[in-house]
């Protein structure tokens, strides 16, 4: 370890190949929802719920932007397959901690992709009595779609590409990127 080089741009991390949306880019995006949310949300409280762990940056981002009364609240899926490539088979790791019923729920992900953790999580979140049910993904990869899913809110489309960074994982790592960028094939042996 050593020091700082005194602050300015982060270096590209080397298993980047190019950046998508800078971390000016994304920071930009994430005002415009939260002005637009806080709008729609006027007079309400919103009980902000984040699908862990991709969604915590942006939760994180997102929620200082808003203002209008937020309760912050996780919950945890799992699907089944390879790496962090989603399969289909949705699972639940943790249950919020909060009884949603009654609640203004603002379900926040990372990315939509073939779109089946959302699709189980709102199955999942309406059958609990909210008083209205709203998602926010910050990215939205139309193009493995499998079932439909229409998202109030999304930060930015994306093409077909495996993307980390601002949340998004490769196998655990690169989360803590500040940009969103797409990995070097050779990183997954491509
Ligand atoms: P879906 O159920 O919509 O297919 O998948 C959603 C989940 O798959 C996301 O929350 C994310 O964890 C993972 N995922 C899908 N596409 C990507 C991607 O391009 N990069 C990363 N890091 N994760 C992805």
């Amino acid at each position: 370890m050593s020091g700082g080089s005194g602050g300015g741009e982060a270096a590209l991390h080397p298993d980047v190949q190019e950046v998508l949306f800078s971390e000016e880019r994304i920071a930009a995006r994430v005002r415009e929802l939260g002005a637009t949310i806080s709008r729609d949300y006027a007079g309400a409280e919103i009980h902000l719920v984040g699908v862990l762990k991709g969604a915590v940056v942006f939760a994180a981002d997102l929620m200082r932007r808003l203002d209008v009364p937020v309760r912050l609240d996780f919950i945890a899926v799992s699907s089944y397959g390879v790496s962090s490539r989603s399969s289909g088979a949705v699972r639940l790791l943790k249950d919020l901690d909060e009884n949603p019923a009654g609640r203004h729920l603002l379900l926040v992900e990372d990315i939509i992709d073939t779109g089946l953790t959302l699709q189980y999580l709102v199955a999942t979140l309406r059958a609990r009595g909210p008083a209205s049910l709203r998602l926010c993904a910050f990215l939205d990869k139309p193009a493995r779609r499998k079932v439909r899913v229409d998202a109030d809110y999304v930060g930015f489309t994306v093409p077909d590409r495996f993307i980390v960074g601002y949340g998004l994982d490769y196998a655990g790592r690169y989360r803590h990127l500040p940009y969103v960028g797409v990995l070097k094939p050779s990183v997954y042996g491509g």
